[in-house]
């Protein structure tokens, strides 16, 4: 339980549409209601709207 303090920089998150693990701070972020997206580029970011437009 001492591993508390690890530097959040470092910390890599999945893209939300390719699933690519990127470093949370390159990862384009994107707030969707209650939560943050990440993605690992304008791509799959285009890719997220599409689909989410098709709803
Ligand atoms: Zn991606």
């Amino acid at each position: 339980m001492s591993d508390k303090n690890k530097p959040t920089e470092h910390e890599t998150v999945p893209c939300e549409v390719c699933l690519k693990e990127i470093p949370r701070s390159e990862a384009k972020n994107v707030e969707a209601d209650d939560y943050m997206l990440h993605f690992c580029g304008m791509d799959c970011y285009d890719k997220w709207c599409k689909e989410k437009d098709s709803h």
